[in-house]
Order: C-alpha cells, then sequence, then structure tokens
C-alpha cells in the first residue's frame, strides 16, 4: 500500500512525502482507515512501529475535515503522555505533518515555567500534547478546559500505570465530553491495561495489535560481554574508541550517578557524550538531546527513566551497560536502535551478579545473546589496577593535608571532576607511593599518639595526681581492641598505677 492511496487531504500527503514516508507501517495501514471513519482504536504497539504518524494523520484529517474552530483556553485534540520528552516529540511529529495546514498545536508539561504555556493556550490550541501532571494544573488555574476535546488519545499507557498515572488519568477522563473519538495505546495489555481501556474506549473498539517485539529483535544484532562491573568503563571506552561506525550510540545504565561517571570516562577518553537523567534540570536534558539527534555528540548516556522519551532516529548502536532488573525494559532499550527497516546493533554487558537478569531477558526473548569479541578482553587494562585505583582513592580521602591527593587538594579545584581526572591519570607508582604515604602517615599519627599518653603517664607519675585510672580508662577507649597502642598504654596506666601506690607508701 501507497500513502498516495489513503483518503488523505492534498496537505497532509504533502507533508508525509516531506518527511520521506513511502509506504505506511503495519500499523498505518490497520489504523488510518477505521480512525477516518471515526471508530475508537486500542493499539497494541510500541514506540518504533510508526503509531504516531498512525493517529496523527488520522486526527489532523478529520480537524481538518469537522469544519469547527479553536476557541480561547480549549483544545480539539489531547494526546496524553508520560514524560515530557516524549510529549515534545509526539508534538514535533503533529507540526510535521500539520506544516501545509493552519492547525495549531501546543505542548505542555512540567519542569518548567507555565508562563508560556498559559500564553499559548489563551487563543486556544487544535493539537494539545500534555502530560498528565501539568495539565492537572492548568486545569486548576483555568488556563485550559476539556470541555471542546473531540479526539483522546491515550499513548503509553503501561508506562502510564508505571509511572502512577492512574489517578490523574481517572480525573483528566472525568473532565472530557461524553462526545468524542478515543485511541489508547500501549506496548503491553496486562488486565490492569485492559480495565482502563474499556473505561476509556467505547464498546467495540478496533483493535490493532502489531508485534514489536519480536521484529525489532530479529533485526537487532546483538553482543554480550562477560565483565567485571569496574571494569565495565573501560570496556566501553575500548569499543568505542576501536569502532568507528559506532556513529550514534545510546548507553543505558540504572543509576544517575552511574550515568555521570560513564560520562567523565567517555570525555577523559575524548569522546563527546551527554548524559539525561531525573536529576538534570529539562534544558539541559533538551539540549544534550538535541546535540545527539544533531550528531554534535556520539554518545548519549540515560537512565531507563529519561530514556522512556527518546526517540531518535538512526540511533547506531545501543549499549545496555547495565542490565535492567525489568526484563522487558531490556526490550524497549533496543528497540531505540534498528529503526524503520535500519540496521542496529545491541551491547550488553553482564556482571557477574547480573547473570540472573541476562537468564530472563534471554528467557523473554527467547534468543542467546552471543557472546562479542574475546580479544577485547586483553586490551583492558588489568582488573589489579582497579583495586589499587580504589586504594588510592581511600587512600586520598584520609591523607593529612599538604600530601600528594590529599583532602586539601581534593576539595580545591574543580571538585569531582578534578578527582576523577586525577583517579584516571594514577599510574601504579603513584599508586604505590600513595598507599605507602598513607600506612606511612598512620603509623606517625599513632607514633604521636602513644607518645602524648606516655607523656601523661609521666606527669601522673612525677605530680601524684592519681589520673592513672582516668587516663586507663579514657585513652585505652579511643584505640581498637588488641592494637599495639592500646597495649602499650595499658602497660603505662599499669606502670603509672603501681607508681602511685609506691609513692603513697613512701608518704
Ligand atoms: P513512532 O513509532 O511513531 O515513534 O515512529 C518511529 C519512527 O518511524 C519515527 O522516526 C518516524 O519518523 C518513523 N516513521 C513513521 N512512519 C513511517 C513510515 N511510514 N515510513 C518510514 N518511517 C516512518
Amino acid at each position: 500500500m501507497k500513502f498516495e492511496e489513503l483518503p488523505l487531504a492534498q496537505p497532509l500527503q504533502r507533508a508525509v512525502r516531506t518527511v520521506g514516508y513511502e509506504n505506511p507501517t503495519p500499523i498505518q495501514e490497520q489504523s488510518i482507515p477505521s480512525l477516518l471513519e471515526g471508530k475508537d482504536l486500542l493499539g497494541i504497539a510500541q514506540t518504533g512501529t510508526g503509531k504516531t504518524a498512525a493517529f496523527a494523520l488520522p486526527i489532523l484529517q478529520r480537524l481538518l475535515d469537522s469544519g469547527k474552530f479553536r476557541q480561547p483556553k480549549t483544545c480539539r485534540a489531547l494526546i496524553l503522555l508520560p514524560t515530557r520528552e516524549l510529549a515534545i516529540q509526539v508534538e514535533e511529529c503533529f507540526k510535521q505533518y500539520a506544516q501545509y495546514t493552519a492547525i495549531s498545536t501546543a505542548c505542555i508539561f512540567g519542569g518548567v515555567s507555565d508562563v508560556k504555556q498559559k500564553n499559548v493556550l489563551i487563543r486556544g490550541v487544535d493539537v494539545l500534547v500534555a502530560t498528565p501532571g501539568r495539565l492537572l494544573d492548568l486545569i486548576g488555574q483555568k488556563a485550559v478546559t476539556l470541555k471542546n476535546v473531540e479526539f483522546f488519545v491515550l499513548d503509553e499507557a503501561d508506562r502510564m500505570l508505571d509511572m502512577g498515572f492512574i489517578h490523574d488519568i481517572r480525573k483528566v477522563v472525568g473532565m472530557l465530553p461524553g462526545k468524542r473519538q478515543n485511541l489508547f495505546f500501549s506496548a503491553t495489555m496486562p488486565k490492569e491495561i485492559s480495565d482502563l481501556a474499556a473505561t476509556i474506549l467505547s464498546a467495540n473498539p478496533v483493535r490493532v495489535e502489531v508485534a514489536p517485539q519480536s521484529t525489532p529483535i530479529e533485526r537487532i544484532r546483538q553482543e554480550l560481554y562477560h565483565i567485571d562491573k569496574r571494569r565495565k568503563g573501560a570496556l566501553l571506552k575500548e569499543l568505542l574508541s576501536s569502532h568507528e561506525e559506532m556513529k550514534k550510540v545510546l548507553v543505558f545504565c540504572r543509576t544517575k550517578h552511574g550515568a555521570d561517571k560513564i560520562v567523565r570516562v567517555l570525555e577523559k577518553a575524548g569522546i563527546k557524550c551527554a548524559a539525561i537523567h531525573g536529576n538534570k534540570s529539562q534544558n539541559r536534558r533538551q539540549e544534550a538531546l538535541g546535540n545527539f539527534k544533531d550528531e554534535k555528540i556520539r554518545v548519549l548516556v540515560a537512565t531507563d527513566i529519561a530514556a522512556r522519551g527518546i526517540d531518535v532516529d538512526d540511533v547506531t548502536h545501543v549499549f545496555n551497560y547495565d542490565l535492567p532488573n525489568e526484563h522487558e525494559t531490556f526490550v524497549h532499550r533496543i528497540g531505540r536502535t534498528a529503526r524503520a527497516g535500519k540496521e542496529g546493533v545491541a551491547i550488553s554487558f553482564c556482571a557477574p551478579d547480573e547473570e540472573q537478569d541476562l537468564r530472563g531477558i534471554e528467557k523473554l526473548t527467547r534468543v542467546k545473546i552471543p557472546e562479542g569479541d574475546k580479544s577485547i578482553y586483553d586490551k583492558l587494562p588489568e582488573q589489579q589496577k582497579e583495586t589499587l585505583e580504589s586504594e588510592l582513592r581511600n587512600a586520598r580521602g584520609r591523607m593529612p593535608r599538604g600530601q600528594k591527593g590529599g583532602r586539601d587538594n581534593r576539595q580545591s579545584g574543580a571538585g569531582s571532576d578534578r578527582r576523577a581526572d586525577s583517579r584516571d591519570v594514577a599510574d601504579r607508582n603513584e599508586i604505590s607511593q600513595a598507599t605507602k604515604a598513607k600506612f606511612d602517615w598512620r603509623k606517625h599519627q599513632a607514633d604521636k599518639r602513644n607518645a602524648r599518653a606516655a607523656e601523661q603517664a609521666r606527669e601522673n607519675l612525677q605530680l601524684g595526681e592519681g589520673r592513672g585510672d582516668n587516663l586507663n580508662r579514657r585513652t585505652i577507649g579511643r584505640n581498637r581492641p588488641g592494637s599495639r597502642a592500646r597495649k602499650r598504654m595499658r602497660e603505662q596506666a599499669a606502670a603509672s598505677a603501681a607508681a602511685q601506690a609506691l609513692l603513697s607508701k613512701v608518704k
């Protein structure tokens, strides 16, 4: 089937040609005709299948056909999505498809000032793409009402529920007018989701299911590396440095802190990259995503929550730096590559404590992930070095002022970056010197303490103040049981007590 065969108006056909689509994807082919007839739709599909155009094009067509006009502080089509990134991307799609029409669009999401969003809504919009929290917030402020909604789309319903939006969704649905066309999309359809769908859709919606979970996985070339947690950074660096064809790379990891750490390691190796995660401001996230899309940076490091909104064309490689606990997340992650018929590679790192996750993922996807290039392990720095490096880190944390890498040095300058830099440049000699310095310094401190205690004991003995027992209790308590310092102090305290006894006899 060709797009020209679909009953879409000329401005939409032209827009489709402009964005470079030739044939509708299966979900578009199955959904667009029914949606143009005004039917409700239940779509089981995930991103990467072309589902945005599957609902956007017929909605735009029907908005053009209806002959109604937008009114102030209202919208005619409402698209609800779980994340800001996804909302922005879907609005971008609507804008692209509506570029030769007078249809207006707006996007509202939290985490940024609402002033601009409210200004846009004053005159009303045709298509409003929103995340639930900010939408309810602006409804509460009377910046927008849902009384004129003719088309309602709930996208990524399973993600919405995962992210705890169920109450917000119910509130929004309760505010919609009774007469409307509903579209409901979800990648998975457990009972909870189908129950929700039943409360939103009409009695007999058209059901469209595309099988995304098997299709992309078959197209994606996968590789697996068994690697210790502490060597993952070095492996990633090595793979990126030795493979120029890794041009647009998404790296997934579990934690925000981990994402920042990966960025530091890669930047040190001269690889242009950025991280997006929940601790970054919305502007920083958009900037990073924009730079990645425009290929100004080669690597984008993301946590799963942030990644939910990522829709970037032509991602060549996806790295699972950490394997996800939720096995379905793996499918979502690697589905970011090999889109729209393109080639894609997914590379997974598996640490010994992730073996169980790996088995779960292989079971879910019914794919045994083949091992990657084993010769790469020989190119990595030895593990021992990393052990020594961590020793160096500990040593630096405890060394006295003025010593190399000591606390003062750590706190001055560029903070954690500086620390990471110095870690990376540390060679074996430096490490062993620092380790030696650490032990020298500890010994020096212990000697000083002992000398002070001995001095005190001598004073007590000379003055006969009877402080031997106090000294015994207070100073011994500061030292570890069984330590040499403690033993020595016991001896000194005993000597002090004996001396006092002798003195009292003499008196
Ligand atoms: P989606 O599933 O809507 O997130 O779309 C995934 C990607 O497929 C987006 O980059 C779209 O631009 C692209 N796409 C959507 N429909 C088509 C089509 N008919 N032909 C080629 N690419 C498409």
